[in-house]
C-alpha cells in the first residue's frame, strides 16, 4: 500500500520541525573535514510545487513554512532553514512557491566529500528523485524499501554517518519496522546518528514509539516534539510531530531550546500548542 503522497503535506508542520532538526545535525557534521554519509530511508520526491492541486487541497503549508516567510524575528536554527527554503524560491519573486524535500535540502549543505543515499517506493516520486538527482555524483537514488537497505548502508567507510528515517506510517507496522531497521543499524554503526520522524497521532504505536527508541540508543538520545493542533473530534488527525535523535549533536538541545518554544508559539493554532524537549546526555 502506497497512497501516502508527500505533495500534499509538503512544508507543513512537521516539515519544518524534521527540517529545521535534519539541517541542525547536518551543519554540525560539517564542522570536520571528513566526509560522511546520509541515508534518506524515505526520501520523497524531492521537492514539490506549492501551486500544484495536492499541496493546494488542504494548504498544508500555509500552517507551516508559509507562517514563518515573512517572519523578521526567526531564531537561529529556523532562520537558516527559512532561508535555505528561500533560496529555491528565488526565481519567484520573493513568494514561496516551492519546497524542498529533504533530499534537496541535504544536498544544498552537504559537500563533494560527503555521500548521500536516497531511498524511496512510491514510482512516481521515484522518477521524479532520481530525475532531480541524475547528474549529482555524490548522490544515489534507489528504488527500494529503505528501511531493509538501510542496514548495507552502515557503516559507512568514513565511519561518520547520519540516517534520516521518515516513514509515512501509513500502516501500523511503519511502527515496528522504525525499531527494528534501528536495532540493525545501531549494532552495525552505533556511533551513528539517527534521525526518526513519528506522528503524534492517537495510535498506542506512536505513544511507544519514542520509549522504545530511548531503549534503543546506547550512548546518548534528543526528543524532541512540537504539538500544534487538537486532535479532531473523533481524536484523528496529526495534532503534531516527533523527532527522535539518537547520539545527537551536543549543541542540538541548546539550539532548540530556544527554537522550539518559539515555533509552537509561531505554528500553535490553538492555546495548548506546546512542545517537549528531553535528553540523555552521552
Ligand atoms: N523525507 C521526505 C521529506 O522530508 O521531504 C518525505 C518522505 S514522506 C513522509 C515518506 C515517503 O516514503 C513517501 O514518499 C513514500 O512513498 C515513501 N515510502 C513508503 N514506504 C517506503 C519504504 N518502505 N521504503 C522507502 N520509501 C517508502
Amino acid at each position: 500500500m502506497l497512497a501516502y503522497r508527500h505533495a500534499f503535506h509538503a512544508g507543513n508542520h512537521a516539515d519544518v520541525l524534521k527540517h529545521t532538526v535534519l539541517l541542525r545535525v547536518l551543519a554540525h557534521m560539517n564542522l570536520k573535514d571528513k566526509g560522511y554519509r546520509l541515508v534518506d530511508t524515505h526520501a520523497g520526491a524531492g521537492g514539490y510545487s506549492l501551486l500544484d492541486p495536492s499541496a493546494q487541497k488542504n494548504g498544508e503549508y500555509l500552517q507551516g513554512i508559509m507562517r514563518l516567510w515573512d517572519r523578521k524575528d526567526l531564531p537561529t536554527p529556523v532562520a537558516d532553514y527559512v532561508a535555505l527554503v528561500r533560496k529555491f524560491n528565488s526565481g519567484s519573486g520573493g513568494e514561496l512557491r516551492h519546497y524542498p524535500g529533504s533530499p534537496t535540502l541535504a544536498h544544498a549543505v552537504m559537500r563533494s566529500t560527503d555521500q548521500l543515499r536516497l531511498f524511496e517506493l512510491h514510482p512516481t516520486d521515484y522518477r521524479t528523485l532520481q530525475l532531480g538527482f541524475k547528474d549529482i555524483k555524490t548522490a544515489t537514488v534507489t528504488k527500494a524499501d529503505g528501511f531493509a537497505s538501510l542496514k548495507g548502508q552502515v557503516p559507512p567507510h568514513t565511519r561518520r554517518g547520519a540516517v534520516l528515517i521518515d516513514p509515512s506510517y501509513e500502516g501500523r507496522d511503519d511502527y515496528a519496522k522504525v525499531v527494528q531497521a534501528l536495532r540493525d543499524a545501531v549494532l552495525r554503526f552505533a556511533e551513528g546518528t539517527y534521525m526518526v520522524w513519528y506522528p503524534q497521532v492517537s495510535k498506542h504505536e506512536a505513544a511507544r514509539l519514542p520509549k522504545q527508541l530511548k531503549t534503543l540508543s546506547p550512548k546518548g538520545w534528543l526528543h524532541a516534539t512540537l504539538t500544534v493542533q487538537r486532535p479532531d473530534a473523533q481524536g484523528f488527525g496529526l495534532a503534531g510531530s516527533g523527532m527522535f535523535i539518537i547520539n545527537p549533536p551536543h549543541t542540538l538541545h541548546e539550539e532548540l531550546r530556544t527554537a522550539l518554544p518559539w515555533l509552537a508559539k509561531a505554528l500553535g493554532q490553538y492555546e495548548g500548542a506546546t512542545f517537549q524537549l528531553e535528553q540523555r546526555a552521552a
